[in-house]
C-alpha cells in the first residue's frame, strides 16, 4: 500500500537533501503524494514538482510558517497554496528578514559563550534565504562543537539554552490570514507544540477554527498511539480536515525518514482528496 508525506524540508529552508532528492526518497517509501512545506519560503516547489512528474509523485505546494499566540509557538501549514502570488511571497519575505535580524544575535551569543562561530558562515552553509536555527546546529556539528543537532539544540539553541533568541513571529491568525488569501488551506503542524492540554487545547485549536484554521495535522513521527487517537478526536470534534507527514529534515532530525517517520508512519492516501477539495472551494 502506498502512503503520502504531507511534510518535509529541503535546501531550500533548513532540511539537507534539495528537492528532487526528497522526492528520490520518496518513491523509493511508496510515497504516491507529498507536500514540501519549506519554512517561509516557497522556492524549493518548482524543482519537487518537476522531479514528481518524472517519479509519478504528485506534488502538493506548501509551506510552514511559525506563528506564536502568547504562550506557544504554534507552526501553520499551508497546502493547496498560489505558491508564486507575489502578495503572499512578499508576505513570507518579511518573515525571512525577522530570522536574518535573529540570527545574528544567536551567533553573538554562541561567540560569548566560546564557540569560534559567525553569522557569514551559518549562511554560507545554508545556501538559502530561510535561514533557521537547525543551520547553526549543522555549523556547530561542522566545526566539531556538538555531535548532533540535538546536542545544539539542548545545548544551546533551545529556549532556554545560552543562545536563545527569541524571533518576532506573527500571531497564528496572520499566519492563517496569509495562507487563506493565497487560496491555501491551513493546517495545525505537530499539535503537540500547543502549551495546554484537555479543554484548553480545545479552546485553542477551535479559536485557529473560528480564525480560519482548515484541519489539524494529526499523524507525526513523533506521535504516540495516544496523541494521535487524542487528535483525530478534536479534529472530529471541530470538524477539521485530518493531514500527516513525517517533519523530514535530513541530517538535522536523522531519525526521521521520508513517508515512514520513525518506521512506523503511514499517512493513508485517502486523507488527500478531502484537503484538495477544501482548497478548491476556497
Ligand atoms: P527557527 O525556525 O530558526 O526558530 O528553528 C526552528 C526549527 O528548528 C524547527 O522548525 C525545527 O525544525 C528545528 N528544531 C527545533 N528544536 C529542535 C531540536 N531539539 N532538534 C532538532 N531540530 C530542532
Ligand atoms: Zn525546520
Ligand atoms: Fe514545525
Ligand atoms: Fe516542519
Amino acid at each position: 500500500m502506498s502512503r503520502i508525506d504531507l511534510h518535509l524540508h529541503t535546501t531550500h529552508s533548513d532540511g539537507s537533501l534539495r528537492p528532487s532528492d526528497v522526492l528520490a526518497l520518496a518513491k523509493q517509501a511508496n510515497v504516491s503524494a507529498l507536500a514540501i512545506t519549506d519554512h517561509d519560503i516557497t522556492t524549493g516547489i518548482p524543482e519537487a514538482m518537476a522531479a514528481g512528474q518524472e517519479l509519478g509523485i504528485e506534488v502538493i505546494p506548501g509551506v510552514e510558517i511559525s506563528s506564536f499566540d502568547g504562550k506557544s509557538e504554534l507552526h501553520i501549514l499551508g497546502y493547496c497554496v498560489n505558491w508564486n502570488e507575489a502578495a503572499f511571497n512578499q508576505r513570507l519575505a518579511r518573515l525571512r528578514e525577522s530570522r536574518h535580524r535573529r540570527n545574528p544575535l544567536i551567533l553573538e551569543r554562541l561567540r560569548e559563550a566560546g564557540l569560534d562561530v559567525t553569522y557569514d558562515e551559518v549562511c554560507a552553509l545554508a545556501g538559502t534565504e530561510s535561514v533557521g536555527r537547525p543551520h547553526i546546529a549543522q555549523l556547530l556539528m561542522q566545526k566539531k562543537y556538538v555531535n548532533s543537532a540535538k546536542e545544539a539544540f539542548d545545548r544551546y539553541l533551545a529556549e532556554g539554552k545560552p543562545a536563545y533568541v527569541a524571533r518576532e513571529l506573527p500571531t497564528p491568525a496572520e499566519a492563517i490570514s496569509w495562507i487563506r488569501e493565497a487560496k491555501g488551506v491551513a493546517v495545525l503542524a505537530h499539535p503537540t507544540w500547543v502549551k495546554e492540554s484537555g479543554e484548553g487545547l480545545r479552546t485553542c485549536v477551535k479559536a485557529l477554527k473560528e480564525a480560519g484554521l482548515g484541519g489539524v495535522e494529526v499523524h507525526y513521527s513523533t506521535h504516540t498511539k495516544s496523541q494521535t487517537s487524542q487528535y483525530l478526536e478534536l479534529a472530529r470534534q471541530l470538524d477539521l480536515l485530518v493531514t500527516g507527514g513525517s517533519d523530514f529534515h535530513g541530517v538535522t532530525k536523522p531519525d526521521i525518514d521520508v513517508g515512514n517517520g520513525r518506521g512506523d508512519l503511514k499517512v493513508n492516501p485517502r486523507l488527500l482528496l478531502p484537503l484538495k477539495e477544501a482548497a478548491a472551494r476556497l
